[in-house]
């Protein structure tokens, strides 16, 4: 006997952007990633939480990282019994559709967006639908009412980068009669956020991560913001210590550090601009981007030619294959030096 669901069996597994071994050797622009370090309080927090010889390490941690949730809390203004804290938000998005959404029953995202919530889905036995976007990034045939079990709404869109107004998004909250998932893994770089509408609607569902804006991607921390009965739920069904000890010191430190935060935000948003104008003046379509990256078409609408030349060149960006993003490049936004060198690839490549 085949111990394997067939569903599983059958399904593809979803394939994350690329992590070459010798990264240090790479411009790594492919999964927009922070191109500096975290707060050096990140790494105080860290040695002090390992001592002279790792002994806590032997115990659990919080299991209800209650330090984490205060910190979360203060800092968005709610009180803690509305966060949850996860394992990267990627944890968090599984157990939104574990908590609702059960075999064939449907879940509902954004295409192009994040397309790790259909594998989730699938791994649940869900159904997953796809909504596309009108030419002016808005959903395309959207139902008056959608009665969908969850609607995750990526904004920023990755890999597009544009965001979709407040306004639109409120809209949305009231034609869903499940959850209105809005990720926000991006919302960091961007100057608006659906927080108000989580007060507002008890049916909306912020995720944050602190893997691009925090540079803390290799922690895996993200966190979720809801009502308090469903971070109950999610609470649980979560696995008891989603979080261990380093990186439940590593958040804490890094959401208390706001200066260095909004620094490093600051000085990302401003390269992107940087960039912007540079490529557009190469003849690139550049997307208004309010994410970490930009999504970018050169002159002859050939991605992967442009691809294949930095990779040769040992920057990595990302291209993707399906027919409606093939014509460009989703390029993260590395230091001011990596941008400038890879203007410069670009310029041989032509
Ligand atoms: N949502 C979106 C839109 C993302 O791009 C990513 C990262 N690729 C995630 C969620 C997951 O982030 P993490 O698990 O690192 O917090």
């Amino acid at each position: 006997m085949n111990p394997l669901r067939p569903s599983i069996a059958n399904m593809a597994g979803y394939v994350p952007g690329f992590q070459p071994p010798d990264i240090a050797s790479w411009i790594k622009l492919n999964t927009n990633e922070n191109p500096y370090p975290p707060s050096p309080k990140v790494k105080e927090a860290i040695l002090a939480e390992l001592g002279d010889d790792a002994a806590l390490l032997r115990t659990y941690p919080s299991a209800s990282s209650e330090k984490l949730r205060e910190a979360a809390a203060a800092l968005y203004g709610f009180d803690p019994s509305w966060i949850i804290m996860a394992n990267g938000s990627d944890e968090v998005l599984n157990n939104l559709i574990r908590a609702c959404a059960g075999e064939g029953e449907e879940i509902a995202y954004v295409h192009p967006s994040y397309s790790y919530y259909a594998t989730l889905a699938e791994i649940q036995g869900a159904k997953v639908r796809t909504f596309g976007l009108t030419d002016d990034f808005r959903i395309a045939d959207f139902p008056e009412r959608y009665s969908g079990r969850l609607f995750f709404l990526t904004t920023p869109n990755s890999p597009l980068g544009f965001a979709f107004p407040l306004s639109y998004v409120e809209e949305l909250a009231t034609r869903c009669d499940g959850l209105l998932v809005v990720d926000e893994a991006y919302a960091d770089f961007n100057d608006c956020n659906a927080l108000d509408l989580v007060r507002r609607y008890p049916n909306v569902v912020i995720t944050r991560t602190l893997s691009k804006s925090y540079a803390l991607a290799g922690m895996r921390l993200g966190l979720a913001i809801a009502r308090p009965e469903i971070v109950a739920a999610l609470d649980k069904i979560r696995d008891h210590y989603n979080l261990d000890r380093l990186a439940q010191a590593a958040c804490v430190a890094a959401l208390q550090d706001q200066d260095y935060f909004k620094k490093r935000r600051d000085q990302v948003v401003a390269t992107r601009k940087f960039f912007v104008t540079e490529l557009q003046s190469l003849g690139y379509t550049v997307l208004e981007s309010a994410g970490n990256f930009v999504f970018a078409s050169p002159p002859d609408r050939n991605g992967r030619r442009v691809y294949d030349g930095l990779y040769a060149r040992k920057i990595l960006v990302r291209h993707f294959s399906d027919p409606l993003l093939a014509h460009g490049l989703r390029i993260s936004i590395g230091t001011r030096e990596e941008m400038e060198q890879t203007l410069g690839a670009l310029r041989e490549i032509g």
